[in-house]
């Protein structure tokens, strides 16, 4: 479960990015996030994978207060959320298996757990035997499954989404939204900050607006209600 409590984000240039928002969202929750660019969406999201600290209100995942976290804990937070970019962000001297297998490593899982795992993510996120590809010998949609079979790997129970579908044709979007929605089924919560009306007004989940800082509003199957 994630609770924001008048959460209020000044970067350090002044720009209140949040200003006062408070929301719960559950367990196994499907969250859109939407609003105009520089509303405060991906802050928003930051502030859940603590790459942000609120300026002011509290913020917790999973019962712990994140936003006064001690250092070592960090690291036991940030493993229970995977995040997924626009961009992909894969390193692209490494295989699809090492950019994988490379989450697991980092908390110095045993080698032969990292093996079999990363290669029932790779299936899992439908690019059995491209394993030894590297990211510049996929297609776009295929380089977003690698990034949300890095995202999945350790199991986290909340999966943040700063517009994933951005810079893929309609098709291939659907295919990451089939994704998204088996893996949602599987337990994690989703949070996915989108511009896409046409799989927000299908695809019906629960919608959170924000305009310029502020949650104006919140519904349980809410439609885009944007024009672009
Ligand atoms: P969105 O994701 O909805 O486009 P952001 O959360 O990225 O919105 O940005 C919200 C506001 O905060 C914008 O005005 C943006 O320019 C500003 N902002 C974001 N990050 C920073 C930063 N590191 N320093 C200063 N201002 C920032
Ligand atoms: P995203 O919304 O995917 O984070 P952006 O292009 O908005 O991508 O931001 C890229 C980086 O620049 C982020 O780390 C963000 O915090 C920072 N940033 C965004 N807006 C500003 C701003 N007005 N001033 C300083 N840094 C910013």
């Amino acid at each position: 479960m994630i609770e924001m409590q008048d959460i209020w984000k000044t970067y350090a240039d002044g720009t209140h990015a949040l200003r006062g928002v408070s929301v719960r969202i559950d367990r196994n929750d499907f969250v859109y996030l939407v609003g105009p660019s520089g509303a405060g969406k991906s802050t928003f999201m930051k502030l859940i994978y603590r790459e942000e600290v609120p300026t002011k209100g509290q913020i917790s995942v999973n019962g712990f207060n994140i936003g006064k976290l001690k250092p070592r804990k960090i690291p036991y937070v940030r493993r229970n959320i995977g995040v997924i970019f626009q961009d992909f962000r894969l390193l692209q001297k490494m295989t699809v298996f090492e950019n994988i297998a490379f989450a697991m490593e980092v908390i110095e899982a045993p080698k032969k757990l990292i093996r079999k795992r990363t290669m029932e993510v790779i299936e899992l996120v439908g690019l059995k035997g491209k394993h030894n590809s590297l990211p510049t010998q996929l297609s776009g949609g295929e380089q977003q499954r690698v990034a949300i079979a890095r995202a999945i790997i350790n199991n986290p129970s909340v999966i943040v989404a700063d517009e994933p579908t951005g810079n893929l044709d309609p098709e291939t979007s659907w295919g990451i939204m089939n994704l998204l929605e088996e893996i949602n089924f599987r337990g994690a919560t989703i949070i996915m900050a989108t511009h896409n009306r046409e799989i927000v007004n299908s695809l019906r989940k629960r919608v959170i607006a924000i305009e310029n800082g502020e949650i104006v509003r919140d519904e349980a199957r809410g439609e885009y209600g944007y024009e672009i």
